[in-house]
């Protein structure tokens, strides 16, 4: 019968151990009141130490709170790719709550941002962020043919076609990673 393969298939999937558990707490959610539930999951990057992601999240208004921590703080580092490829864009990039990301190539630098958690994205997902914010320089008063060429250039090594470049993650905590065996850390 139809249902009890479901049956089965889903009972395979509940004894897989990898899955992480979630846990009803006494936190009310911010937006709607409910309980909220909980998430602990710790991974690791390859080639580098674990890490730790802890989610609160609302089953009833899906209300979303993350934090990602690094398990040990380190001296200050610069992490240096070059991103040679469209291949190289999907890499992987754990960026810590104090780390500056600099493309030297775009003239470009991200601050930390104001919120305390670190972030986990993507070489693209950086190109992005810095496309977003060239939008927002439109309504300063940037020579707008510098800017239209720029986010054209981003453009470009956003849809692969673009020159190489180099990524600078710069960061004072040393947890920031870079998964890729050709990233150069550099001991400030
Ligand atoms: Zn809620």
């Amino acid at each position: 019968m139809e249902d009890s393969v479901n049956g089965l298939i889903l009972m395979t999937e509940k004894e897989d151990e990898d899955i992480p558990q979630e846990f009803e707490t006494e936190v009310e959610c911010p937006n709607c009141g409910s309980k909220l539930y909980f998430i602990h999951y710790r991974t690791s990057i390859s080639y580098e130490e674990g890490i730790e992601i802890d989610t609160y999240f609302c089953k009833k208004c899906l209300y979303k709170k993350s934090n990602i921590s690094q398990l040990s703080r380190g001296s200050h580092i610069k992490l240096v790719l070059r991103v040679r490829s469209s291949l190289d864009l999907r890499i992987l990039v754990y960026r810590s709550p104090e780390a500056k990301i600099e493309i030297p190539e775009y003239f470009a630098d991200i601050e930390p941002g104001e919120q305390s958690t670190g972030e986990i994205t993507t070489v693209e997902g950086i190109l992005q962020k810095l496309l977003d914010r060239l939008y927002l320089f439109d309504s300063e008063d940037a020579d707008p043919e510098v800017i239209n060429a720029l986010r054209e250039r981003i453009d470009n090594a956003i849809r692969g076609n673009g020159e190489e470049f180099t990524l600078v993650v710069d960061d004072p905590s040393g947890m920031s990673r870079i998964n890729s065996n050709r990233t150069i850390t550099v001991k400030v």
